[in-house]
């Protein structure tokens, strides 16, 4: 029984950023957050163990994928890390569930800490054939689109609600309540580690309940950008975008996969 743990830094306990930019533009919240997101994952190895799992890979994707402290990491776990073009590469249709530590919520998302869909300082916001999707919901499709479902999530209330409207069944624990875009109430960073493993331990048991999530094509993709520049960028002719209006562009993709 294998499984995928895609670890994100964004929505640990204990982190909000800094504003004015991205988390990595807040080195100390940084260097916090990714110590914080190994401690996470490994609460969440630990409870699949529990449960009776063979294999779990740890896919440490924040920025360039090279984040966790890998010495700290439970030692029964692999890790994928690094830089690949294609999102879940390691994981095949023999995986048993994927389970997310440390993700956030879509962009234009209210009171949700570092919100953001790949790239905070570029999209507004992400639509697949008229739905605003975020990371979540694209790793989960990438996932569901082998039969593989999404099983858990730890990350902040707004995240947490993302998912249970994307994912019904979903086993779900708040890392901490988002105030705002680099304000949020808590969880003690320790304390929410025996809550993760339990209930990843409980996700794994439950995991013939929750269905697989796909987002099958042909997909529209509705993007807004923040700037008219990047919007304009996106329309030469060589990228195959068209334009709605001064921020907002469009094409159409076959299969998830191509949005990569
Ligand atoms: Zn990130």
């Amino acid at each position: 029984m294998k499984f995928v743990i895609a670890v994100d830094c964004e929505g640990p306990a204990g982190v909000v950023g800094a504003p004015g930019g991205s988390l990595n533009d807040a080195p100390a919240q940084y260097e916090f957050a990714r110590r914080q997101a190994t401690a996470e994952a490994s609460a969440t190895a630990r409870g699949l163990f529990a449960a009776g799992a063979t294999q779990v890979i740890v896919w440490d994707n924040h920025s360039r994928g090279v984040n966790l402290v890998y010495e700290d990491l439970d030692e029964r776990c692999d890790i994928f890390h690094g830089v690949h073009a294609k999102r879940l590469a390691m994981l095949d249709a023999s995986f048993a569930g994927l389970l997310f530590i440390g993700y956030h919520a879509r962009d234009n998302t209210v009171a949700a800490p570092l919100a953001h869909t790949f790239s905070s300082a570029t999209y507004q916001w992400i639509k697949l054939n008229g739905r605003e999707v975020g990371e979540l919901a694209i790793d989960a499709a990438v996932a569901g689109a082998l039969g593989v479902p999404a099983l858990f999530v730890a990350s902040d209330d707004k995240c947490v609600a993302e998912a249970r409207e994307f994912f019904p069944g979903i086993t779900t624990v708040t890392t901490k309540i988002g105030y705002s875009w680099n304000a949020a109430l808590s969880k003690h960073p320790r304390r929410v580690l025996a809550e993760i493993e339990a209930a990843a331990q409980q996700a794994a048991r439950n995991r013939t309940q929750v269905k697989p999530f796909t987002l099958p094509g042909p997909l529209e993709v509705e993007i807004r950008h923040k700037r008219i520049d990047t919007a304009d960028q996106a329309c030469l002719p060589v990228q195959g975008w068209t334009r709605v209006d001064a921020y907002t562009v469009k094409r159409t993709i076959q299969k998830l996969t191509d949005f990569f």
